[in-house]
């Protein structure tokens, strides 16, 4: 599998949430299964974190948001990275551009506005048989909502609790720092 960009080499704006931290960025490529072959629409880009990871790994990303500062901080990073060619930019509501996309293998919902049920289904319609889902949270009743839905849609639902903390190196000794815990809610379409 390629390497993971390290947080330090994302261009940050501080408008926009993301990256999603290196170590949660390693998750979310396993959860989603990612390989050479496969389409990507990356809901709720951000600051492109995710969409970074995707683009070195799948042959098309369509990366959305309905924020344009947030697609002009995803095209540096794609830029600073060299990547920029398998990424389609959107700026749009997940809920309004899903229906225009051809089928994908993977569909990533980082950012849904409250509006999760709609894109989830959406989505579904949209997604290859084999293809996953993976929906990434910082609150904890958009893992509820997505169980649910995915649930509904008859699919086997995975869920992960995330708590990672890092090291803060002194000359006293180490402390750990915890970063917000995050929940991954993954599945598939049989
Ligand atoms: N995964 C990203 C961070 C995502 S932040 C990274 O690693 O950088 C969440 C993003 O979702 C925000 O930029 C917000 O504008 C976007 N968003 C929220 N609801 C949305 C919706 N309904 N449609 C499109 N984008 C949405």
């Amino acid at each position: 599998m390629d390497t993971v960009t390290p947080d330090e080499e994302f261009i940050k704006n501080p408008q926009i949430p993301g990256p999603t931290k290196e170590e949660i960025r390693c998750l979310v490529m396993c959860k989603s299964q990612v390989s050479s072959d496969d389409i990507v629409a990356d809901v709720g880009c951000g600051t492109g974190g995710l969409t970074v990871e995707f683009a070195k790994r799948a042959k098309k990303v369509y990366a959305i948001d309905k924020n344009p500062e947030a697609l002009n901080t995803t095209f540096k990073n794609l830029q600073k990275h060299e990547l920029e060619d398998r990424v389609d930019l959107i700026e749009a509501d997940g809920t309004e551009v899903l229906d225009s996309l051809p089928p994908f293998n993977v569909l990533m919902v980082g950012g849904s506005g409250g509006k999760m049920d709609f894109i989830l289904k959406k989505g579904y319609e949209k997604l290859k048989s084999g293809g996953r889902i993976v929906v990434t949270s910082i609150l904890l009743e958009t893992p509820l909502e997505s169980i649910k839905v995915m649930k509904d849609l008859g699919m086997e639902v995975e869920v992960v609790g995330v708590s990672i903390s890092k090291g803060r190196i002194s000359e006293r000794g180490t402390m750990m720092v915890a970063k917000n815990p995050i929940t991954i809610v993954s599945a598939k379409k049989f």
